[in-house]
């Protein structure tokens, strides 16, 4: 029996019902890291994700047991859980920040894309979602720093444009009248990601329901990778390595300045800390944004 993908329709729902519909013990997966008893669940329907097509899998909790690991078995989607739930009814709980965080990249990635394919003429042939770094495997010439950097800037004006991201759904054919960016030969309802006026592509992730919950896009480099045993390539494809959150380093640069603080309070008279506070750029210990010009100033005076 199928197991209805929730998220398909509804990717920030976190928590859902469902009914075991099969369970059993599963032999140890070494090579997934999965080394003591093991049960693999079959629910009727399922908010968690499975690894597949760059993203990886959700973890969470199905009732009181934790989800290991989430495998995508055609129709059926496969839990690994650690315990056997006590109960047929269960509940489910994602891990939110994990799969927002894929969320994040994923329609960051498709965004990105786009604007290497249509404004610089790179087609995307692969992807893969980290915990840090995203990257994205391009076909084409290796690009200039310039171009790196009108594609990052072209990225990042369409999250501040705050425009929507809708499911669509329709046949190979509708989708290449309206200009899908990767035409698929694929029969069917297919399902597809559109962000408004930017990019169509055929998807089964998920996504967020506006470009500015991407946050800020931060192309690190991009250079030619080796290619993997499992996609020979005459030619080896271009890596851009993209940085999804801005946040982690602004975090380090916060992080940063308060250890530059700590260090001149303590290399100052007593009576110095209190002076310091009417410093201009004593806010930063609040985590005020601010920029490192205004960080050098008073150093410079
Ligand atoms: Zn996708």
């Amino acid at each position: 029996m199928a197991t209805r993908r929730l998220y398909y329709d509804d990717a920030f729902e976190k928590e859902f019902t469902a009914r075991v519909m099969h369970c059993e013990v599963l032999p140890p997966d070494v090579n997934s890291g999965i080394m003591g008893k093991v049960w693999g669940l079959l629910l009727d329907r399922t908010a968690f994700y499975p690894t597949s097509g760059g993203q990886p899998h959700d973890l969470g909790k199905i009732g009181d047991a934790n989800v290991l690991d989430v495998r995508d078995e055609g129709d059926e989607i496969l839990h690994l859980v650690d315990r056997k739930p006590s109960d047929p009814e269960v509940n489910g709980c994602i891990n939110w920040p994990r799969r927002f965080d894929h969320m994040q990249q994923h329609t960051g990635q498709h965004l990105l894309s786009a604007m290497f394919q249509e404004r610089f003429g790179l087609p995307t042939v692969s992807f893969h979602l980290g915990a840090e770094i995203c990257t994205i495997d391009l076909r084409g010439v290796e690009p200039t720093a310039e171009f790196l950097e009108g594609a990052e800037r072209a990225a990042n004006q369409v999250v501040f444009e705050d425009r929507p991201v809708n499911v669509r759904y329709g046949t190979a054919d509708e989708f290449a009248q309206l200009g899908v960016r990767k035409e698929v030969d694929r029969k069917g309802i297919l399902r597809a990601i559109e962000i408004e006026a930017a990019d169509l592509q055929p998807c089964g992730g998920t996504h967020v329901k506006r470009t500015g919950q991407i946050g800020l896009v931060l192309v690190r480099r991009c250079a030619f990778a080796a290619c993997s045993s499992g996609l020979r390539k005459r030619k080896p494809n271009l890596r851009c390595k993209v940085r999804h959150r801005s946040r982690t380093a602004s975090v380090s640069f916060h992080e940063c300045s308060k250890l530059f603080l700590r260090i001149i309070s303590a290399s100052l008279p007593p009576k110095f800390p209190n002076q310091i506070k009417q410093w201009p750029w004593w806010p930063l210990r609040k985590g005020a944004t601010c920029s490192l010009r205004s960080i050098l100033r008073p150093v410079k005076t």
